[in-house]
């Protein structure tokens, strides 16, 4: 784990082009894994320890000081998916057409096509299975008979999905990718992943600098306590675990992080609907469980 100041040195060096995405990865990640926690590293302790207030921030307690951040590092991965999306939808908006023998090609190459069963005489879908009655199959729409079933093939499936991207009959997942995934898509579907994929390799280093670069500066706010406050064990427990914080106007009563002050510092009327709305839950609650619907 790299130290903060190393950090912002690796930062530097990678955005002004001294050293490229491999090496900045390789010196990042380099005795370290992505989800080794911080506290562990010695830089971290002295840093916290010139951090920290004698007291806690919100309730002015000093029983079990610790740090309170208010937002945690985003994982490289997840930056990575949320990069390449925004790259497959830029890729999407400027050229959204691909040729349709282009689009077949990769069809074939990356998905095994599952065909859904067609009645031959109605082409309703998925007709009756039936395990003892000959003839195997009955059409629930048209009621029609038989032992075989219809079947589109690729083709045409592609060609109606050329006509009308929402036509009812191209809108089941039929085509199961070859990777150990085995997702299962339909045409639109298909067709995105393809275009993501495109986008993805056009574009692979800037997106995974940029993803590496978001990742890193997360962590730098992490390291930088710039938003971290110091907490006693009582008000972290309650931020962390109950999402609530001490009410700013009484300093007494925990309230719901989302909320501007607890229900009795509200003012009068909007607290008698909030009490009246608690109480309705809890009858709610309590007739359900009663009844054992819970
Ligand atoms: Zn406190
Ligand atoms: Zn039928
Ligand atoms: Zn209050």
């Amino acid at each position: 784990m790299l130290t903060y100041n190393e950090l912002l040195e690796l930062r530097d060096k990678l955005t002004n082009g001294i050293i490229g995405l491999e090496e900045a990865k390789t010196q990042y990640w380099f005795n370290s894994k992505e989800e080794q926690r911080s506290w562990y590293t010695k830089d971290w302790k002295e840093r916290k320890k010139s951090f920290i207030k004698d007291k806690c921030e919100l309730c002015s307690s000093d029983d079990t000081l610790t740090v309170q951040h208010n937002s945690h590092p985003k994982k490289y991965s997840e930056y990575l998916r949320e990069i390449t999306r925004k790259y497959a939808k830029e890729l999407i908006d400027t050229n959204p057409e691909i040729s349709k023998s282009e689009f077949t090609d990769y069809i074939q190459k990356k998905h095994d096509y599952i065909p859904v069963p067609l009645c031959p005489n109605c082409k309703a879908k998925n007709p009756s299975e039936r395990v003892r009655k000959i003839p195997k199959y009955r059409c629930a729409d048209c009621k029609h008979e038989f032992d075989e079933a219809m079947y589109r093939s690729i083709d045409e499936l592609i060609s109606i999905f050329y006509e009308n991207k929402d036509a009812y009959e191209i809108v089941d997942k039929c085509f199961v990718s070859k990777d150990k995934w085995r997702n299962k898509n339909n045409l639109s579907s298909v067709k995105y992943w393809m275009q993501r994929e495109k986008a993805k390799n056009k574009d692979s280093e800037t997106i995974e600098k940029e993803a590496f670069l978001l990742h890193i500066n997360d962590c730098i706010k992490y390291l930088s306590f710039e938003d971290a406050i110091t907490a006693c064990k009582k008000c972290a427990y309650n931020m962390d675990i109950k999402k609530m914080d001490l009410c700013p106007e009484c300093n007494r009563n925990y309230k719901g992080l989302q909320y501007p002050t607890c229900i009795e510092c509200l003012p009068e009327e909007r607290r008698k609907e909030v009490l009246e709305s608690i109480q309705f839950a809890k009858e709610w609650h309590e007739m359900h469980s009663r009844f054992g619907i819970d």
